[in-house]
């Protein structure tokens, strides 16, 4: 069987947002690999490619198709025409009653202590990210310092915050990677500290900073919501990011907040925003109020049933995906391994339960590029080099549609991963397409030259 000669163009997927797909390198840059390619069989070019690789939030479409009208808004031609909203806050363009409804939404989740805190809106954390980052870097007499400084966080890391970091070749600040092994003693850095931790899921705390005394710290908090987590108590840190894009879904919304103890802090972050957007959209702001005051109100409509809740429902419904996860890998564990989570008591709801985080965090075993092996069965996931780790780790969104998800679930059933010395035995006993590292014969080449090469991988469909 010829094999035909393919240019592969593999735009990294690396972008600023965290929707795109996944037909990545990892290292930043775009390539252009010659692979020799077999026509893939039948059934597998046929199965529709599943975009795992999204951190779209859909998942929560059908609660809001059903509630949807309580958020029901009306802005009129003679609303929203000022860039003002309350020249007497720290946050001078942020719309008071945004500000309210943040406040009520944590006092009632019980997930951040606001007391003492200013708020500052943002489109999207994403920007107050930067603005954090500006306000820790500036010293107040506005003097450039002679290095930039480190921002680092431990390993795996959400893979936006290096991008971010990197993007405007900043003078203020640099990447200095995985946290856990950065050296804190020299000179004052930020640490990014984000519990739960996209992309693995586990709960964190400052891994360098706390230690050595010169670390400024910025806490986001996108994922400390019970429809993920269970709330153990309200998060009292200096810099604390959270997001309309976990909390409800609404990521298309974009407004995010951080909760600021220092109102220096909180002023260097308005300007930053200022400077940069002159604000926030108020039509946004409005919208995001009334979606936050329907949560917190949700509370008292369910006869303070956490279950029956906007969260108590959304956390069955993450709760059930991830059962589903699980007994589908069950059966796979020559394959890959989820992490496990222990049950933890929630304040919000009342109850134990287990994590159930917004991504799945794939490990596969030595020598497996994870993301390639994926890839090779039609679905686009984001692989463990993006956060910092190996390839042998891949993440996968556990918040994208219903439909995605179960096909998902069923495909799963027909990934393998086999070792190198049974392949030749298996490959001639049974006639199954080989997908491996080489560029030889009869065979699929996968990844995109940054794959390690030693991972040899087996198509369960039939040679055409
Ligand atoms: N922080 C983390 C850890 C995230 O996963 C995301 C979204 N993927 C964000 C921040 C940014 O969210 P947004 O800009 O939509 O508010």
């Amino acid at each position: 069987m010829g094999g035909k000669k393919l240019h592969n163009h593999n735009n990294n997927n690396n972008g600023a947002v965290d929707t795109n797909s996944n037909n990545s390198n990892r290292n930043g840059t775009t390539t252009t690999t010659t692979t020799t390619v077999k026509p893939p069989p039948v059934t597998l070019q046929q199965s529709p490619i599943i975009n795992l690789d999204r951190g779209d939030p859909s998942v929560f479409e059908p609660y809001w198709r059903k509630n949807g009208g309580k958020c029901t808004i009306t802005i009129s031609g003679h609303d929203s025409l000022s860039y003002f909203s309350d020249p007497n806050s720290v946050c001078w363009y942020m719309e008071p009653e945004l500000q309210e409804a943040i406040r009520r939404v944590h006092r009632v989740v019980g997930n951040a202590e606001t007391e003492g805190c200013h708020v500052v809106a943002g489109t999207g954390s994403t920007v107050l990210f930067q603005a954090a980052l500006y306000a820790l870097s500036t010293s107040s007499s506005s003097s450039v310092a002679a290095e930039p400084m480190k921002v680092v966080c431990a390993a795996p890391y959400y893979s936006q915050y290096k991008e971010q970091v990197e993007l405007l070749q900043s003078r203020l600040y640099e990447w200095g990677g995985d946290a856990e092994t950065f050296d804190g003693s020299a000179a004052p850095f930020i640490e990014v500290v984000t519990s739960p931790n996209n992309p693995d899921g586990s709960l964190r705390e400052a891994a360098v900073a706390n230690k050595t005394g010169n670390g400024k710290l910025i806490h986001d908090l996108a994922y400390y919501w019970p429809n993920y987590t269970p709330i153990t108590r309200p998060a009292d840190y200096d810099i604390m990011l959270f997001t309309l894009t976990k909390c409800t879904g609404h990521a298309g919304s974009r407004i995010g907040w951080a909760l600021v103890k220092d109102v220096e802090v909180a002023k260097k972050m308005t300007t930053f925003m200022q400077i940069t957007t002159i604000g926030v959209s108020k039509d946004s702001q409005l919208r995001a109020a009334k979606i936050l005051n329907v949560v917190a109100e949700d509370f008292g409509y369910a006869g303070n049933d956490a279950d029956k809740t906007f969260f108590g429902e959304s956390r069955k419904l993450m709760a059930e995906r991830w059962e589903k996860l699980r007994e589908a890998v069950k059966d796979k564990k020559d394959v890959f391994t989820l992490p496990k989570y222990p049950k933890r008591y929630c304040n919000f709801s009342g109850r134990y339960f287990q994590p159930a985080p917004a991504f799945g965090w794939l490990e596969c075993k030595e020598g497996c590029d994870a993301s390639a092996l994926m890839k090779a069965h039609n679905v686009l996931t984001r692989g463990g080099e993006t956060f910092g780790v190996s390839s042998r780790y891949t993440r996968i969104s556990m918040i994208g549609r219903e439909e995605e998800f179960e096909r998902f679930i069923e495909r799963i059933s027909g990934i393998q991963c086999v070792d190198e010395e049974d392949e030749e035995e298996e490959e001639e006993e049974e006639g199954l397409v080989v997908m491996n590292g080489n560029n030889g014969g009869d065979v699929i080449r996968l990844g995109n030259g940054t794959s390690n090469g030693h991972g040899k991988w087996l198509e369960q469909v039939e040679v055409q």
